[in-house]
């Protein structure tokens, strides 16, 4: 599904990604996973069109899509939910979802998805003509989650949708891509500061380390590893 290899990105003199290789499994939920400045939301960046590599490779579905912009990535469905979500609070939430599927000519398909991501999600169903200002921040990720969703994507990059929310929500928040995953064979890039949460959902993960990759392993394996856990994961 998705094949990384040998990625480098820099901020200038900063190698925030230094030659990271990792590959998902088509249907799987992958954690990146790591400490604040690891390179996680780089390494998102970089997959999804928003940051240019210097060198490496990005291939989804064994097409090279290294540079593409992340209109084009996402019309061919690989799709990318920010960290802090990119809601547009003076919409509703209606309008919001509607923007995830701009871009699609059938109107019954659009039609479709929307009512399907209403289902999944009652509490975006229930506000679907409030401001999205209105929102709790456990609602805003739904939103946020449920506009990815509009464009039916294969695979998702989701960049700590945990942020600032209380653990039920985010453990709910959590659910609801393990049942779409159960449901549509969706596939998942998580990155989560929270690795205990996120390798909770997670088959694999990867831990990334000043840009590097440190580890990989079977989630079960990954939580098993005390000296990892102690190390990198901070728990
Ligand atoms: P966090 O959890 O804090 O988002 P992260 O693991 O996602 O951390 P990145 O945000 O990818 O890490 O940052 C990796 C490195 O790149 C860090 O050293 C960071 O300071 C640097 N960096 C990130 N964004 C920029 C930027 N826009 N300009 C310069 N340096 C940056």
């Amino acid at each position: 599904m998705l094949e990384v290899e040998d990625l480098v990105t820099s901020y200038g003199a900063v190698r925030a990604l230094d030659a990271v290789s990792l590959s998902t499994k088509d249907g799987a939920i992958t954690a990146v996973l790591g400490a604040n400045g690891a390179g996680k939301t780089t390494l998102l960046r970089t997959i999804g069109g928003l940051v240019a590599p210097d060198s490496g490779r990005v291939r989804f579905d064994g097409t090279d899509v290294t540079g593409w912009p992340a209109d084009r990535l996402t019309r061919n469905g690989l799709v990318h939910v920010p960290e802090t979500g990119g809601v547009i609070t003076e919409m509703t939430v209606e309008e919001n979802l509607r923007l995830g599927a701009l871009w699609r000519r059938d109107r019954a398909d659009r039609a479709a998805a929307l009512r399907e991501v209403l289902e999944l999600f009652p509490p975006l169903a229930e506000r679907r003509n409030k401001l999205a200002a209105t929102l709790s921040g456990g609602e805003r990720q739904m939103l946020a989650i449920g506009r990815a969703l509009m464009s039916r994507p294969r695979l998702l990059l989701l960049d700590e949708p945990s942020l600032g929310l209380a653990p039920l929500i985010t453990l709910r928040i959590l659910q609801v891509i393990e049942d779409l995953r159960a449901a549509t064979g969706l596939t998942v890039l998580l990155v989560e500061q929270n690795a205990r949460s996120a390798l909770s959902v997670a088959d694999h993960g990867f831990v990334l380390s000043l840009g590097k990759v440190v580890a990989t392993d079977r989630a079960e394996d990954l939580l098993a590893d005390d000296q990892l856990r102690h190390a990198y994961l901070g728990f």
